[in-house]
């Protein structure tokens, strides 16, 4: 199978190629050039998999001829080792925890599954991998995480010293082995701008250097094997389910639509946003305009203007949009309308949704999920049917101990850290402070990445 790009000017390419080069030449994003679909009796037989077995069986469809489906087996039990839980709430409603990775995020699913196929890919070519990332949390912790102990690719994480939490800086300075940390006395656009110099650097090209930004078909594919990791777990026979997904970049939501595309008894997606609303009026006009800045919202992680992945959604509705968000080509609305709904979710209603749903279900949810369980609830109150006998499932896409304060202030108590962010305290941090000058980090890639990078 091969990958196209959604600006349709570059050249098709396999996986491994797409994989390590992340954005298309074009700056469009690939796409699979056929949707694999699944029988109901693969997708019925399922139930009886574990996650790690039934993520190596969706991403098999994605990758025959491409990868060894025991070298696929072997990367997704590597990746896979936490739970997925399924907390039923009431009636048929449902929240999937995907919190219980080493990051406590759901980002972890996508991001170590894309690591460990770099890694095999880059084996398999006798290469190595330098990853540089800025970070203002959350993603430096992700992809060190994600990269962690891989013998092909080493990271090097930049971050704004006064600008990250402790736990946050922890979380990457705590880990060693293949990832450096490095600490500026700047802001995080500082530190990502001398990243992108880097990359522009001629003199760094024999570096290898890689971005595993978010855009990566090898990050899309492994969100939309939970999806069917719900559907196993909970749906009786041929029924179908709803999905509310917490969005931002739209990684996530388009994982559960190529999921449905796939085959699965899908019969709606509810796409919650916060403030951002440049998808619900989208949806409703077919007009688009991004929102410039974007507005800032407590579900920090979803405040996006103009979602990076919305070329790929348009792309699958037979339209054609431009990575600066111009629409070339419209989708196909109708269809759209009829297998999404969208909802737009402020912070005075994600605060009384965490509120509620503890008060209420003894749910907790941190304000990412908070947005998902807020728009589920605003579809079913519109649905005309009853809703008691429909599965839903809502995604909750970060561990609430990640939230202290927004949740002591609304219920009163600290949550409880899982373990994954368990003992941080104790361990023993290492970073390097550089002066804040393209010279001096283009002088450290060098001095220390030379022999590695050939
Ligand atoms: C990144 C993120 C999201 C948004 O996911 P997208 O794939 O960008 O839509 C939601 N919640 C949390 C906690 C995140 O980190």
């Amino acid at each position: 199978m091969l990958f196209y790009s959604t600006n349709q000017q570059s050249p098709p390419l396999p996986f491994s190629q797409a994989l390590l080069q992340g954005q298309a030449p074009d700056r469009g994003l690939y796409m699979p050039e056929a949707i694999p679909a699944l029988s109901a009796e693969e997708i019925s037989s399922f139930s009886q998999l574990e996650y790690h077995q039934l993520a190596a069986r969706v991403m098999g469809k994605f990758l025959e001829g491409e990868l060894p489906p025991q070298i696929l087996d072997a990367l997704t039990k590597d990746a896979y080792d936490f739970e997925v839980p399924l907390e039923h709430v009431h009636e048929r409603q449902y929240v999937m925890r995907l919190d219980q990775g080493p990051t406590a995020s759901f980002k972890d699913f996508a991001a170590r599954m894309m690591g460990r196929l770099m890694n095999h890919y880059l084996e398999e070519q006798n290469r190595n991998l330098l990853i540089l990332t800025a970070t203002s949390g959350d993603t430096g912790s992700a992809i060190s995480h994600a990269f962690l102990g891989l013998e092909r690719i080493k990271a090097v994480v930049l971050f704004p010293i006064d600008e990250v939490t402790a736990r946050q800086r922890k979380q990457m300075t705590t880990l060693g082995q293949n990832i450096k940390v490095l600490g500026l006395d700047g802001k995080f656009d500082t530190c990502q701008a001398l990243v992108k110099q880097a990359f522009s650097d001629p003199d760094l090209q024999g570096l290898n250097l890689s971005s595993a930004n978010s855009i990566n078909i090898g990050r899309l594919i492994p969100q939309t094997v939970y999806y069917f990791w719900a559907y196993s777990r909970l749906a009786g026979n041929g029924e179908s389910i709803t999905f509310s997904v917490p969005s931002g970049n739209f990684g996530d939501m388009m994982g559960g639509i190529l999921a449905m595309k796939m085959g699965l008894p899908v019969q709606k997606f509810v796409i919650a946003v916060n403030e951002n609303d440049e998808f619900p009026k989208y949806l409703e006009t077919g007009q688009y305009e991004k929102i410039e800045p974007s507005r800032n919202c407590i579900s920090s992680a979803m405040n996006v203007g103009h979602p990076s992945n919305l070329a790929r959604l348009i792309d699958l509705y037979g339209g054609r949009m431009d990575e600066k968000g111009i629409l070339h080509k419209p989708a196909d609305m109708e269809t759209m309308r009829r297998e999404i709904w969208t909802a737009s979710v402020n912070d005075a209603q994600t605060r009384e949704t965490i509120k509620k749903a503890w008060e209420n279900h003894r749910l907790l949810l941190e304000p990412h999920g908070a947005v998902g369980w807020a728009g589920l609830q605003q579809y079913l109150r519109k649905q005309d049917s009853n809703t008691r006998d429909m599965l839903c499932v809502s995604l909750e896409t970060a561990h609430p101990a990640k939230f202290p304060e927004e949740i002591n202030r609304l219920l009163g108590f600290d949550p409880e850290l899982p373990p994954a962010l368990q003992g941080i305290e104790e361990k023993e941090e290492h970073y390097e402070k550089i002066p804040l000058e393209y010279g001096a980090f283009k002088e450290y890639l060098v001095s220390n990445y030379q022999a590695f990078s050939h």
